[in-house]
């Protein structure tokens, strides 16, 4: 639907290869907006990620239908939890029977509300360091305010993933570039375009940390807490 014409614009530049890909894989299309989903080769390197990482405790920042969280409850061990924060229950709930059915809904704790007070709450009681990786996925435009408390509460040597770092390919072009300059990218250059270049240009002189971005899926920057 709306957010669904946005499709054609990925980092790849090849509509084909893309999708190639996502034929190659299972393709999360059940919901009209589901390009809000991470991609499919995305979720498969974080999932391998999470286990190499051997995470057993982590946030998930912007929950949606609950793609990425399943993935991540997927990958977790049994006595794994990923605690997931998200205004929009009811988004939740329509992606919910497919996280039943993967028999992994003991391993979530979904929170109903805005990130950032729910963040202060976990610091408040105490979990500093508690967490092995953050997913964050929610408004773009408070990334950089998100960072600060996941600092906090993940631990030294966790990583905070920060997804749509190359958001939809368009943070290197040029202003006068002919792609730049499609109409259809209006709403994609209102919301996110600022706030992501901004975080960018924030991470990788943050020296608590040791960050890359990665060009799978929309880009996604990990970031390593050093100390
Ligand atoms: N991570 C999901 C996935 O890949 O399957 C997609 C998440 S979607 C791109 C972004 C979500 O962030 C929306 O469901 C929206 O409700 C949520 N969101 C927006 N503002 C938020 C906030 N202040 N705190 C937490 N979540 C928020
Ligand atoms: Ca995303």
């Amino acid at each position: 639907m709306e957010l669904n014409k946005f499709k054609e614009f990925t980092i790849l530049n090849s509509p084909a290869l893309v999708e190639y890909i996502l034929e190659t894989s299972s393709y999360p299309n059940e919901h009209e907006q589901s390009i809000m989903n991470a991609s499919v080769d995305e979720t498969q390197f974080l999932s391998i990620l999470l286990k190499l990482m051997n995470a057993k405790n982590t946030l998930e920042i912007g929950v949606f239908t609950g793609y990425s969280l399943l993935a991540t409850a997927l990958a977790l061990p049994e006595d794994g939890k990923v605690i997931a924060v998200d205004p929009n229950k009811e988004a939740y709930e329509f992606g919910l029977p497919h996280i039943k059915k993967a028999g992994v809904e003991h391993k979530i704790d979904f929170v109903e509300g805005p990130a950032m007070p729910f963040l202060n709450d976990l610091l408040a009681k105490g979990k500093e360091g508690c967490f092995d990786f953050a997913f964050v996925d929610a408004d773009k435009d408070n990334y950089i305010n998100y960072h600060e408390p996941l600092m906090k509460l993940v631990k030294v040597g966790g990583v905070i993933a920060y997804d749509n770092t190359l958001w939809f390919g368009i943070v290197a072009l040029a202003e006068d570039d002919e792609k730049f300059n499609d109409p259809t990218l209006g709403s994609i250059k209102q919301y996110g375009y600022d706030a992501i270049k901004k975080v960018n240009t924030f991470l990788p002189n943050d020296p608590r940390i040791e960050s890359t971005l990665l060009s799978i899926g929309d880009g996604v920057t990990l970031c390593r807490r050093k100390y």
